[in-house]
């Protein structure tokens, strides 16, 4: 069965990049710059151009994690990228800061378009700096002034990141990573975590300083043992476009150990774009070529999961539709296990 025509609003043709994604030269108003068809740039071109729009999802979901204000390519305005996304049968996004420009960006679009609630936080990454700086305590604080915003869901994307972080980077990424652990918890919101290469100690300082009632692991790169500690705690594992990558069976082992009610699905665009198109950019309207995957790895009914995805992410943030627009967005039906 496939209702998703009655949810389609933009009638972009399935296979094309939608419009407000593609370059000039692709839709005929500039002159290629460089190179002739065939050479270095126009194969730099087509490994930077969008991909083409998928098959729409039968039942609308979510994409939990995303950057609407990081580019790699057409600036897009953020009211096209939410059309085409809905074209696709992605109703909504999550927009997450990951320092105090994006966060402040993010506190202002969420009262734009009723299809985006909002993340705020500082970067793993980026503590140490501002450790440095002597200015940490002065952005965490602002941090928990635009957390305090009715549609900032959640305090994210913080954590612990050891790949780019080195060994002298790590006490303060922890202070700040507690920093938001407590905000989050006073504010009643959820917590979006970045753990690279950082398992064991995101676990451990969860548990150590009490997690927040809503803990979700964005682009879950656990294997099926930390998937298993997730079911214990209840915390959600979010599955992105690394899900798809051929070399990733220990994200599909996590897949299938992972309680069904705790997953959800996210672009983390603009980057981490599912296969086949890995290496080009991310956007919210390719959500689908992941949850296509994640059904056929889970051998499971696509409306289901759909429809369980979708669920999953309002106990999360809770709903996206404002009081007073009721029915702008259909509701969620048919919600079953996918296991
Ligand atoms: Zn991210």
């Amino acid at each position: 069965m496939c209702n998703s025509a009655a949810s389609v609003r933009h009638p972009y043709a399935v296979g094309e990049t939608p419009q407000a994604y593609r370059e000039p030269e692709e839709t005929g108003e500039a002159q290629a710059a460089d190179g002739g068809e065939g050479g270095d740039g126009a194969r730099r071109r087509r490994k930077g151009t969008y991909p083409p729009l998928p098959e729409p999802l039968p039942v609308p979901v979510i994409d939990n994690h995303t950057h609407f204000d990081f580019s790699e390519g057409p600036a897009v305005s953020l009211g096209d990228a939410l059309d085409a996304a809905e074209a696709a049968g992605v109703r909504g996004a999550v927009q997450v800061g990951t320092d105090l420009a994006s966060s402040r960006f993010t506190a202002e679009v969420v009262e734009q378009d009723a299809r985006l609630l909002g993340a705020v936080a500082l970067h793993p990454n980026d503590a140490p700096l501002l450790a440095g700086a002597g200015t940490l305590d002065d952005a965490l604080e602002e941090i928990e002034r635009l957390a305090a915003g009715p549609r900032i869901r959640a305090l994210g994307e913080t954590g612990l990141d050891y790949f780019r972080t080195g060994e002298g980077g790590r006490g303060s990424q922890l202070t700040s990573f507690r920093r938001h652990i407590d905000i989050a918890k006073r504010l009643g919101k959820a917590l979006q975590i970045h753990d690279r290469d950082a398992h064991d100690d995101v676990v451990a300082t969860l548990l150590a300083d009490g997690a927040p009632d809503r803990v979700v692991l964005h682009c879950f790169s656990g294997d099926a043992g930390l998937a298993r500690i997730c079911n214990e705690q209840g915390w959600y594992m979010s599955f992105a476009g690394t899900v798809t990558f051929r070399n990733a069976e220990n994200l599909r082992e996590a897949l299938l150990v992972a309680d069904p009610s705790l997953v959800l699905t996210e672009t983390d665009a603009p980057f981490l774009t599912p296969h086949p198109f890995r290496g080009r950019p991310n956007a919210a309207y390719l959500v689908p070529y992941t949850v296509r995957a994640m059904a056929g790895f889970l051998e499971a009914d696509l409306d289901s999961l759909c429809a369980r995805l979708t669920a999953n992410t309002e106990a999360v943030y809770g709903t996206w539709d404002r009081p007073g627009e009721p029915g702008k967005h259909r509701p969620v039906a048919g919600v079953a296990d996918h296991t």
